[in-house]
């Protein structure tokens, strides 16, 4: 049974489209995060399957039960979702047990508050007020107290974005360890890409109120459905090309490309920087280095092609030190194959 079922979900503010005909499918158990740019609709989405907003028109289903079409609109305590903000979940004049106590039966409360506790890797925070809590401690208490009531659905809006980068990895974690744990089904919203890749079991871009694409992290990764979703998860050699046969001509070679062939056409060439090395100006397509940076773990190489019509700049990224200086000239490899669109 699917946790989640969304179909052509619309939403506009003031005649501007936020949602524009969403459909969504996940299982239970996963963890979907949904990644776009600041402003695209993501937090309007959360908050529609949440029930906080109200959508113009389409259809969410929560664990089969419809909660939102045109006949009808559960409210959002009847929803069996439990929602993260950003930050300030917690109710401040209540302990740590009576947050996440609150809502639940007299009977099971105790014992509840103790599991979760133990969860999250907070056992002995019971009597803490939120304010004596740390960022990171106060977010997990928070998940703590979405997942008490057994939810059908975790919503989590941005749940590590009021938090420093240290601590945001650990979180990361942590929380991906508690929501494993209690099988949990939940959704995240980020506009990090390393944190919905580090997390997610599926992957929605969203963008101008759309999902563009919706699909495991790797397929996100090396088959972007478009050049937007190319340039926006990573960085991309993007060239015009031309298809011949089973090769792409572009200014880096005669290139293998994924999928069906197309037939003679104008197409443009998707390649990941790190399928491309860097050797000696002897073989591959030559090309002089422009500047080099280094930032100790890794290098960037950037480069300007030699005998290329095409104006060609790539930047590739290289491990350690930089193998070249500015001015030297190079041969570029392209392995593996390329993406193309037409
Ligand atoms: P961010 O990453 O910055 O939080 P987001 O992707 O979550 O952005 P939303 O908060 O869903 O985006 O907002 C989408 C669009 O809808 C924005 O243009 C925003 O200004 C608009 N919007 C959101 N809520 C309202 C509202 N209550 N009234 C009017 N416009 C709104």
């Amino acid at each position: 049974m699917m946790a989640l079922r969304i179909t052509d979900l619309c939403k506009s503010f003031d005649g501007q489209t936020v949602l524009n005909n969403v459909a969504l499918e996940l299982p239970k158990g996963k963890l979907l995060a949904i990644l776009g740019p600041s402003g695209c609709g993501k937090t309007t989405l959360l908050r529609s399957i949440a029930g906080f907003e109200m959508p113009s028109t389409g259809t969410i289903e929560i664990a089969g039960v419809s909660v939102f079409s045109d006949k009808k609109q559960l409210p959002a305590e009847k929803r069996r979702v439990g929602y993260v903000p950003q930050e300030g979940a917690l109710f401040p004049h209540l302990t740590v047990a009576q947050n996440i106590a609150f809502g639940l039966s007299r009977q099971t409360r105790n014992q509840r508050v103790k599991e979760m506790l133990a969860l999250v890797g907070m056992e002995g925070f019971e009597k803490r007020m939120p304010h004596e809590l740390s960022g990171g401690q106060q977010q997990r208490i928070a998940l703590a107290r979405a997942l008490a009531p057994h939810p059908e659905l975790i919503l989590l809006d941005e749940p590590f974005s009021a938090l420093d980068t240290g601590l945001r990895a650990q979180l990361r974690e942590d929380i991906k360890y508690a929501l494993e744990q209690a099988g949990a089904t939940a959704i995240m919203v980020t506009h990090d890409q390393e944190e919905a890749f580090s997390m997610a079991d599926r992957i929605a871009i969203m963008r101008d109120g759309k999902l563009v694409q919706t699909a495991d992290p790797d397929a996100v990764y090396t088959t972007p459905s478009d050049v937007h979703v190319a340039t926006f998860v990573g960085d991309a050699v993007i060239l015009k090309g031309q298809v011949n046969g089973n090769l792409v001509e572009c200014p880096l070679g005669s290139l293998c490309y994924q999928g069906s062939s197309h037939s003679r056409e104008a197409v443009t060439v998707m390649i990941r920087p790190e399928q491309v090395t860097i050797g000696s100006a002897q073989s591959g397509v030559i090309a002089k280095v422009t500047k080099t940076i280094y930032f100790g773990h890794d290098s960037l190489i950037h480069l300007e092609l030699e005998h290329s019509e095409q104006h060609c700049t790539p930047a590739i990224r290289v491990l350690g030190k930089p193998p070249v200086k500015k001015g030297d000239l190079v041969g570029l490899q392209v392995n593996g194959d390329v993406v193309i669109y037409g």
